[in-house]
């Protein structure tokens, strides 16, 4: 049975032109809402809108790096100019960088820190500041990672960084803004199913025999989770029936943190 959770409300999510982003954009069109994806690259984000169009939903690109203040801000006024209000935002934009940390470049540590942590401060400042001016106030869910708070692995030292830091944004704003209606929470998915957890040169299908091989390190459940996984628990902490999940960070990886 398909549900309209979202319905007239409208969404944002950053880097929506790929990965977990394109599966949260398609979720939440399929449940009724107008879908704005944001990113760098016009033409993923093209195709997501027209995979969301393909399916009978509403959704519109928008090319903003999170990166950038002047682009974020514009991006979320473009947001309500054409919908009238910011109901849903899903910071979700991020990279990876990997190596271990003193072999890691530092124009490679300074662009996993400005885009996983200065683009999701950029991002949320520019949301906050609207979704508490609103009647019904908005709900923001960060894609976070559960290394960082949670889980350590050689050569990912500076992403879990970063990813710590998006748990702790999030859980610092989500306590400082919930009095004035917003409502922050975030997900933190293992190895899922996109290029990101693919290691360099690695077939899916060999980045599965690893997965298998090392199932108590890398996923007791076995595999990957998928997108649609992912963007289930996205549209779970967004919608009505969680209104007390506040500062919550969902792990989602096939038990690899237990
Ligand atoms: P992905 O397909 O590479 O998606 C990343 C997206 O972010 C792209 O659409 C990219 O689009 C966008 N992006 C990157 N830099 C940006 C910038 N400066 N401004 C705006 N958009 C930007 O990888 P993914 O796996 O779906 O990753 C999505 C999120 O999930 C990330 O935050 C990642 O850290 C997190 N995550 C992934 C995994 C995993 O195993 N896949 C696990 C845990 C967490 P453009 O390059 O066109 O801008």
């Amino acid at each position: 049975m398909s549900s309209n959770r979202f319905s007239d409300r409208t969404v944002l999510v950053t880097g929506g032109g790929s990965g977990i982003g394109r599966a949260i954009a398609l979720a939440f069109a399929a449940e009724g809402a107008r879908v704005v994806v944001a990113g760098r690259g016009r033409a993923a984000l093209d195709e997501t809108v027209a995979l969301v169009r393909e399916s009978g939903g509403t959704a519109f690109a928008e090319v903003a790096d999170v990166t950038r203040a002047d682009e974020v801000e514009a991006l979320v006024q473009a947001v309500v100019d054409r919908f009238g209000s910011l109901d849903v935002a899903v910071n979700n934009a991020g990279v990876f960088r990997g190596g271990p940390l003193a072999e890691l470049s530092e124009e490679d540590w300074r662009t996993v820190l400005d885009i996983n942590v200065t683009g999701v401060f950029l991002a949320m400042t520019a949301e906050i500041r609207r979704m508490r001016t609103q009647p019904g106030g908005g709900s923001i869910v960060n894609v976070s990672s559960n290394l960082g708070r949670y889980r350590q692995v050689p050569g990912a030292t500076a992403y879990s960084a970063t990813k710590a830091a998006v748990t702790s944004l999030t859980r610092g704003t989500a306590l400082e803004y919930i009095a004035e209606g917003v409502r922050i929470n975030a997900v933190s998915p293992g190895a899922s199913d996109t290029t990101m957890s693919l290691r360099a040169g690695e077939t899916e299908a060999e980045r599965a025999a690893r997965m298998a091989a090392r199932m108590k390190e890398e996923s007791p459940l076995g595999r990957v989770s998928t997108t649609e996984e992912v963007a289930g628990a996205v549209l779970y902490l967004a919608s009505d029936a969680a209104a007390s999940f506040v500062g919550t960070d969902l792990v989602i990886d096939g038990g690899a943190t237990l």
